[in-house]
């Protein structure tokens, strides 16, 4: 009988594509995947951007301890980002000393290795950190479980020093990959049937200053887009202060490339942006939603959102507010400021009561959710090409995205997830579509 294995992800979608890639390792190593009681691996694959995504994973490694006594050739290994904080392992020895391996965010390469030597009858915990990024690896063999979306990095780390953000800390430097890599995995992809494609680094807009290529993140999405057949290309995530008309241009050139762009601005105010070091002003950042508004008057926006930032006063709240007003986003990530140990943000004087936090949070969801309201109304009685990606067990519908990302839900007595399949919209609810195929 074959060996089984278990992933636990947290963060974001780097994260999922790096559980892909462990899952690939581990399905070498000849494991196959379970979602049960009976994994003979378990791999956490943590986040630390938020306190609570901390707490979660810790309450889950911890909840392993009873399993672990009961079956102590368990192997529990602890990867991720949460693992390239500055004294972390040693807290996670402390609190759980029968986790068997933790690595990081620069050597999950090393996993097969690390099974390997513990699985030989080390009895101690194994722990192996790299400090500082190394050079990519590649030829990674990812099992994929995002079907018809697939990943793919362009680039990792990032440079910018967001006075909030930990990945700078965790995640090291910015590096690109070659772009005959990426492109050679963006055509076998597209040859064994895959339909979307998503472009992933930190901040994809610095790809390629760091190769002497002449490459830049425009060229790459204009030879992407350029590959034969059908199918879409999403990029995620683009730092404002780098977005360029250059690559609004491109997007437009292009039918293969979403009009939907995800340019987090995270606070409308001047002072709070300068505080969060994002090196671009509310003006700034309005005139690149004109630019893009210019070649694409239809394309949509989605973007990040802090509330309750360090010395945030109700004024810069007020243009948070009203920025997203006037942006209109399509829809945004809504976070309440997380203070993160080693950040400057932490630091900073006039942190934000709770009670404040709270009601700012709510007031700032509410109105998001009234513009996507809003929007999603427009569809009704419209035709909207979907790309069907998944069945939605409790609601009974198979579901997809448009090009400008809304959600859309049908019936269909076939399984049409893989295919495009044009909707007539009949309701619209929330942040959701439902139709029927035409
Ligand atoms: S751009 Fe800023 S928020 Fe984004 S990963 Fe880099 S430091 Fe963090």
């Amino acid at each position: 009988m074959k060996k089984k294995y278990q992933i636990v992800t947290y963060g974001c979608q780097m994260n999922v594509h790096e559980s892909e890639k462990i899952a690939g390792i581990l399905e070498e190593m000849g494991y196959e995947r379970t979602e049960g009681e009976d994994a003979d691996v378990i791999v956490f694959n943590t986040c630390c951007i938020r306190e609570n995504a901390e707490n979660h994973a810790f309450g889950n490694i911890g909840a392993l301890k009873k399993r672990k006594k009961e079956r102590p050739e368990l192997l529990i290994c602890v990867g991720g980002c949460m693992m390239q904080e500055k004294g972390m392992p040693e807290e996670l020895k402390r609190k759980f000393p029968f986790v068997d391996i933790v690595f990081g965010t620069h050597n999950l390469w090393e996993l097969r290795r690390l099974i390997e030597i513990k699985s030989s009858g080390r009895k101690k915990m194994l722990v192996s950190i790299h400090d500082k990024e190394g050079e990519i690896v590649e030829g990674e063999r990812p099992c994929r479980t995002s079907y018809p979306n697939a990943w793919v990095n362009i680039n990792y780390g990032c440079n910018n020093f967001c006075t909030y953000c930990i990945v700078p800390y965790v995640r090291g430097r910015e590096r690109s990959r070659k772009p005959e890599a990426i492109l050679e995995e963006v055509r076998s992809l597209v040859a064994e049937g895959y339909k979307e494609i998503t472009l992933l680094g930190q901040n994809v807009n610095s790809y390629g200053k760091d190769l002497e290529n002449g490459i830049t993140v425009p060229k790459l999405l204009d030879q992407v887009a350029s590959i034969e057949g059908k199918f879409r290309v999403r990029f995620m995530t683009s730092h404002p202060k780098d977005f360029s008309e250059e690559l609004v241009k491109v997007i437009a050139k292009h039918e293969k490339i979403c009009n939907l762009v995800h340019l987090p601005v995270q606070s409308g105010s001047n002072a709070v942006l300068k505080a969060m070091n994002r090196r671009y002003t509310r003006e700034e950042y309005l005139e690149k939603v004109a630019m893009l508004k210019r070649y694409l008057p239809d394309a949509e926006l989605t973007s990040d959102l802090i509330v309750g930032f360090p010395g945030e006063t109700e004024a810069d709240f007020e243009d948070t507010l009203s920025l997203v007003k006037e942006v209109g986003f399509a829809s945004a990530f809504t976070f309440v400021y997380s203070k993160r140990k080693g950040t400057k943000a932490a630091e900073m004087e006039n942190q934000i009561p709770e009670d404040v936090q709270k009601r700012r949070i709510m007031e700032l969801v509410a109105l998001v959710n009234s513009l996507t309201r809003v929007k999603s109304e427009r569809y009704l009685g419209k035709t909207v090409e979907i790309l069907c990606e998944d069945y939605d067990e409790k609601k009974g519908m198979f579901l997809g995205r448009d090009v400008y990302g809304r959600m859309g839900y049908f019936k269909s007595e076939k399984n049409p997830i893989g295919s495009f399949v044009t909707l007539k919209i009949t309701e619209a609810s929330g942040i959701s579509l439902y139709g029927e195929e035409v």
